[in-house]
């Protein structure tokens, strides 16, 4: 059986008073969760607080992207795979749509983050999905196949995934307050499985793939409970200890 995951995706939030007590009132409450893996995303220049604050904690950390290079060298503005992993992050975002939508990365340098994350220690969690425009055209799962052969194509990719999360995030779903209906979200899990098990079956039984999009403690208990959802990408609604806690919660089992 599969463990759920709850991760929390801070994008560019926080200051370092606001941060460290957000550390701390997340890390006081999930001591007493039971049943599901808790992971924290802060901005970069945070994720040395996180570490300061959560080691030996029940609670882990990641980055919300990486280079693409290796390094260390001349990449002005890019945090190394290697600089995660020396502040103790276990996970990476890779593949977030703000990343692709906003600042233009293409399935294949998602790809390529994806396996390097992958290969050199760290466990990726690959964020895939479709535009509102694409759902309306009805190409919602060509969308996430083009996404998913991207890293099939990557050298290393079908193996980067047997220590892979997947976050399927409808991008219309993403910071609206809209959100996927369970039966939507469930119907697009069981395709990124089906597709996963085209290549390999048992690497598609095991990996988690979480739900993201607009995931509130309301709405999280009857998302995480479709057969294909393992925990959830949480935005907004990470930034609150209490509520990022009662989200856990529900994917505690
Ligand atoms: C996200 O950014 O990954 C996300 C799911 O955001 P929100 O929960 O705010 O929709």
């Amino acid at each position: 059986m599969r463990r759920s995951f709850v991760a929390g995706n801070w994008k560019m939030n926080g200051t370092s008073d606001s941060v460290q007590t957000l550390l701390s009132g997340i890390k006081s409450g999930a001591g007493a969760i039971e049943g599901v893996d808790i992971a924290v995303c802060p901005a970069f220049v945070h994720i040395g607080l996180a570490a300061q604050a959560l080691a030996g904690s029940n609670v882990a950390w990641g980055g919300q992207n990486l280079c693409d290079e290796a390094g260390p060298g001349a990449f002005t503005g890019e945090v190394s795979v290697g600089m995660l992993l020396d502040l103790g992050c276990r996970y990476v975002i890779v593949g977030h749509s703000e990343r692709r939508t906003l600042y233009g990365e293409s399935d294949e340098l998602v790809a390529a983050k994806f396996v390097l994350a992958e290969q050199t220690g760290l466990t990726p969690i690959l964020c895939v999905g479709e535009l509102l425009e694409e759902r309306e055209a009805g190409v919602t799962e060509e969308v996430i196949d083009r996404q998913l052969n991207a890293v099939f194509a990557q050298e290393g990719g079908l193996a980067a995934l047997n220590n892979a999360v997947i976050a399927y995030e409808p991008v219309w779903a993403i910071g609206t307050g809209l959100t996927a209906t369970p039966e939507q979200a469930q119907a697009v899990h069981a395709f990124i499985r089906e597709r996963l098990a085209d290549r390999n079956e048992t690497m598609a039984a095991g990996i988690r793939i979480l739900y993201g999009g607009s995931v509130k403690s309301s709405n999280a208990g009857e998302i995480f409970a479709q057969p294909d959802i393992d925990g959830g990408l949480i935005g907004g609604a990470s930034l609150q200890a209490d509520e990022f806690l009662k989200i856990c919660e529900a994917g505690a089992v």
